[in-house]
């Protein structure tokens, strides 16, 4: 059973995102496989915009698996850390293809073991390509979620394990795509707009240390 103010929460959140997903563009999962590993540190307007051409030139991961580390990161070289992401891209796709038949793999055990592919990485293309009920925690999730008193978790793996504990499987996904948005539009690092915020009266740093900041 949901708590009531993790309800109220939700019900805010899903009426002023109820649209919420990835900004990432892709048409499969192995496409979004090569732009979460691009978008560490990186946004995802700039992602899209370095796919959007690299997709039409290198479409499968044999492609990849066969470019130099040189080559592709002159591909990607307006996206931050580019030079480490393309041999992360490369080492990738040459596992995809010598073990898993060129597919992306189904489970978190098998995708954190990719070069690149982190446990945030992992939550997510769980949770948009495979259609689990993973709630991952990036930057934005982590202080959003913090804030609202929701965790109280040091690391982005405990606070997914406690923001789970709270949400039935079905909420998690579109909850982790609501407080992304809320922690871009409105409850941002420096300023947050808690004036401004529909989330104010469910909010423990709202009511306290951010009141009348903004
Ligand atoms: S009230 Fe302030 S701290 Fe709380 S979620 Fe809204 S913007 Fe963030």
């Amino acid at each position: 059973m949901l708590n009531t103010n993790v309800e109220a929460i939700i019900k805010i959140l899903s009426g002023l995102y109820p649209d919420a997903k990835t900004g990432l563009e892709y048409e499969n999962s192995f496409q979004l496989l090569i732009a979460v590993i691009l978008s560490a540190q990186c946004t995802d307007l700039q992602v899209n915009r370095i796919t959007g051409k690299l997709f039409k030139k290198y479409r499968l991961p044999e492609d990849y698996a066969r470019l130099s580390v040189d080559t592709l990161a002159n591909e990607i070289k307006s996206c931050g850390l580019f030079y480490s992401k393309s041999k992360n891209i490369i080492n990738t796709c040459r596992i995809l293809v010598e073990k898993y038949g060129s597919c992306v793999p189904s489970t978190r055990e098998e995708l954190e073991k990719l070069p690149g592919v982190g446990p945030k990485s992992a939550g997510v293309l769980l949770g948009i390509a495979f259609n689990q009920h993973t709630l991952p925690v990036d930057t934005h999730v982590f202080r959003v979620s913090h804030r609202l008193g929701l965790s109280k978790a040091k690391t982005p793996e405990r606070t997914e394990k406690e923001l789970i504990a709270l949400l039935p499987p079905q909420y998690r996904m579109d909850f982790h795509h609501q407080l992304l948005s809320h922690g871009r539009q409105v409850c941002t690092a420096r300023k947050p707009r808690c004036t401004d915020c529909q989330l104010l009266k469910h909010c423990a740093a709202g009511n306290s240390s951010f009141t009348g900041e903004s």
